[in-house]
């Protein structure tokens, strides 16, 4: 027998698969790690196929593995296949891909499952008792241990005292054995009541469609139901369906620690069959966790990004909950989008993908309009409560009326109906791009890359302002371009202010402040959002992390600071994410009895996607953001990606990246038809020049979505052949930010 291995080493020059004799009496299995020799070293590595020939190689020089390193198979076979998807979509080793599959205590061997000693009885009770006639303590400590099999010793110390001693005593008589146990961490102790509901009649469609698949041959679906619509129950029936049929089910959460309801309504209602991958949880616990999947203890997953790996066997169903969050892209290496990786895995198990949003990423919908994926659609609000009623206020014309607040006249009167009622509020300052742009605030202008149509980004240092893409720089005016205005500065508000100038306007009014700096700890997250919901604050106050799912009946209020802000973030999305944004904060209000308002405060309240958020028109908004990126060559019509080249010695960087711009341009000037599929490639400084003494050079490169496989093969044979072990290159595609 041989085996085909991924040698767990990252250089890109060996991403390839390593074929091994298995010697003979050893039995390994597909996803199982192993020992190989690699060279003079001996590293671990995971076997990916079992054959009976070499395949072509001379089968004496082959080297004989050295020994699986674990008890049963790591990795599922549809897992194996995905590390090979992988490979060929993000730019990644197979090495890599596998890595990230694992869990990373699991790869430093750090990680042993819990264990305890325990005692348990080897011989039968009358002898052992008879072994002992002259050793009381002995005799208790038997008769404490009972005839059910090993007890641990800690527990049996409260009931005898100097258990442990006792226990060595016996072990020696040969009557007992004593043996570290496993025991498991029990992450999730929290009791939740749980409520089912009569489905709507939007929910009642989608549960049919989604069971259908479920029993056929699978699909991928968009859900695309509006904020409010139940999704979370549409998904809860489908995951009964997939157990039912004796399948597991993942259900990915964008940032499980903002959700702590999430996890609480998974155990409540699917039990000990569910396990959280929870980032928050200890090593010991995360492990456990993983290891209860695997064994199939729990086959329903709630987890983060990378829970789109958890090892399930038979997978009949993944989720993506809120599917349109940017932390669904890994930014690291290797840098996969756990959306993608989840409709692949569906397809190759033959299961079910389904994507959930109110407001779907650009490229989701597209696919969904083109029927790669099926278009599950629920517009209306459960138990027919209204969307909230929005208004969008001008704040150029506070401005113009002598009113300088951060509240206008619109919200502060709002805020006082809304309290006075003695019902709850939410404020939502936007501050995505803080004062990395200038703005005008007499017309609201930013200023724009005259090549890319993205903001400029201000650099303090000498007052210019540069395009993270291209790498235009000006210097930063002093006076508007547009009106002349001299209120052109950088734009920016903290929470802290707004808390400050809320408890000003609105004395002894309690509320909470929900931002990086007072959630940094999460049993004070927990805390907050308890507070809140159990009415003992009236507002919150906070960043982007009052818009995720937080579903909060008590608020009938919405107030939107800064609403365009994020509009100036230098990347071809920021219009997509402000919209996507205003729409789930907006979500927020009126989501219990009362019906719910929002106020926008924006210098640029014409904007299409400020105006379309507030009517909650998601189709329009797309329809109109599509027209743009085919005019200005962004996805999904184009494929940006770059190659980041990073080096301690600056000529080194600046060398591997130069040279890679241009064999790329050659290769692409070959032919005619080639040519048509590059849209620009150069190569400049990364906008973060150097990061703690190290050089950063980058080779931007867009490509026309038509351009294949073999295109992106041969920029990565590129990125080989031009880093230097000075300079290695790593290759991005479509990155989250360009930083
Ligand atoms: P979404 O994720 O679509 O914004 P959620 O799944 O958070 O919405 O559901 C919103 C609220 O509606 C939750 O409180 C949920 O318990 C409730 N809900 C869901 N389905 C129903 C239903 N069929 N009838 C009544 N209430 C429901
Ligand atoms: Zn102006
Ligand atoms: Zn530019």
């Amino acid at each position: 027998m041989y085996a085909q291995v991924v040698v767990d080493v990252l250089s890109r020059q060996v991403d390839r698969l390593f074929t091994y004799q298995v010697p003979q009496g050893l039995s390994v299995r597909p996803g199982e790690r192993v020992y190989v020799p690699f060279g003079k070293r001996e590293l671990p590595g995971l076997v990916v196929h079992l054959s009976e020939d070499a395949g072509g190689v001379d089968a004496e020089k082959l080297r004989p593995l050295l020994g699986p390193m674990d008890e049963y198979p790591l990795l599922t076979d549809d897992l194996l296949e995905l590390a090979g998807w992988m490979r060929a979509h993000c730019g990644c080793t197979l090495a890599q891909a596998v890595r990230a599959m694992l869990p990373a205590q699991l790869r430093s061997g750090s990680a042993r499952p819990l264990s305890r000693l325990a005692v348990e009885r080897i011989v039968p009770m009358e002898q052992a008792l008879d072994a002992c006639k002259r050793a009381a303590r002995q005799r208790a400590l038997l008769e404490a241990l009972g005839d059910e099999g090993p007890k641990r010793l800690d527990a049996l110390e409260e009931q005898v005292h100097g258990a442990a001693a006792l226990a060595r005593a016996l072990e020696k008589k040969g009557i007992c054995k004593v043996f570290p146990m496993q025991v498991r961490r029990v992450p999730f102790s929290d009791k939740v009541v749980d409520e089912s509901h009569l489905p709507t009649a939007d929910q009642a469609q989608a549960i049919v469609r989604l069971n259908e698949a479920l029993d056929n041959k699978g699909g991928s679906f968009l859900l695309c139901g509006v904020t409010g619509s139940g999704k979370t129950e549409v998904y809860m029936h489908a995951i009964r369906r997939c157990l039912n049929q004796g399948r597991g089910a993942i259900v990915l959460v964008p940032e499980i620690a903002l959700t702590p309801q999430m996890a609480a309504w998974f155990r409540a209602r699917f039990g000990d069959t569910a396990a959280i991958l929870h980032s928050a949880l200890s090593k010991g616990e995360q492990f456990d966790e993983w290891r209860r999947i695997r064994l199939g203890e729990a086959r329903v997953v709630v987890g983060a990004r990378s829970a789109v790996f958890a090892p399930v066997e038979s997978l009949g169903l993944i989720v993506v909950d809120e599917e349109h969050e940017q932390s669904y892209r890994s930014e690291n290496a290797p840098q996969y989008d756990a959306r993608e990786a989840a409709v692949e895995r569906a397809r190759l198990v033959g299961g079910v993908a389904v994507l959930g949003s109110a407001t779907p990423m650009m490229p989701s919908y597209e696919k969904a309009l083109r029927g790669e994926y099926t278009l599950l659609e629920m517009p209306h609000r459960v138990q027919g409560r209204p969307m909230a009623e929005v208004e969008i206020v001008d704040m150029r014309r506070e401005l113009l009326d002598g009113n300088p607040s951060i509240f206008s006249r619109r919200l502060r009167q709002a805020l006082k109906e809304t309290l006075d009622r003695g019902e709850q509020a939410v404020l939502f300052i936007n501050r995505r791009g803080y004062a990395g742009f200038i703005k005008c605030r007499s017309c609201g202008c930013t200023p724009k890359c005259p090549h890319c149509d993205v903001s400029l980004t201000y650099h303090l240092t000498d007052r210019s302002l540069r395009c993270h893409y291209c790498g235009h720089t000006e210097p930063a005016p002093q006076v508007c371009p547009e009106c002349g205005s001299r209120f052109i500065k950088p734009m920016g508000i903290g929470t802290q202010k707004v808390e400050q100038v809320f408890s000003q306007e609105f004395p002894g009014v309690p509320c909470v402040r929900l931002d990086a700096d007072t959630t940094a700890r999460k049993d004070e997250l927990v805390r907050l959002l308890s507070d809140f919901r159990r009415k003992k604050a009236r507002v919150m106050i906070g960043t982007q992390m009052v818009a995720k799912g937080h579903d909060f009946p008590g608020v009938t209020l919405v107030g939107v600071l800064m609403a365009d802000l994020s509009l100036n973030i230098p990347d071809y999305r920021s219009e997509e994410r402000t919209f996507q944004l205003l729409t789930q904060v907006e979500g927020r209000a009126g989501r219990g009895e009362n019906p719910g308002r929002v106020v926008v405060q924006s210098y640029e309240p014409d904007h299409y996607a400020i105006r379309l958020a507030a009517n909650q028109d998601y189709r329009a908004f797309f329809e109109n953001e599509l027209k743009r990126r085919r005019r200005t060559l962004y996805p999904p019509f184009t494929l940006p990606m770059r190659v980041l080249a990073t080096s301690a010695d600056e000529a080194e960087a600046r060398a591997a990246a130069e040279g890679l711009a241009e064999a790329v341009k050659d290769w692409f000037g070959e032919t005619k038809e080639r040519r048509r599929q590059l849209v620009q490639v150069r190569a400049m400084e990364a906008p973060l020049s150097r990061i703690k003494d190290v050089y950063r050079h980058q080779v931007y490169i867009k490509l026309y979505t038509s351009a294949g496989a073999e295109a992106l093969e041969q920029i990565q044979a590129l990125c080989r052949e031009y880093e230097t072990p000075k300079a290695p290159l790593r290759l991005e595609i479509d990155p989250p930010s360009f930083l």
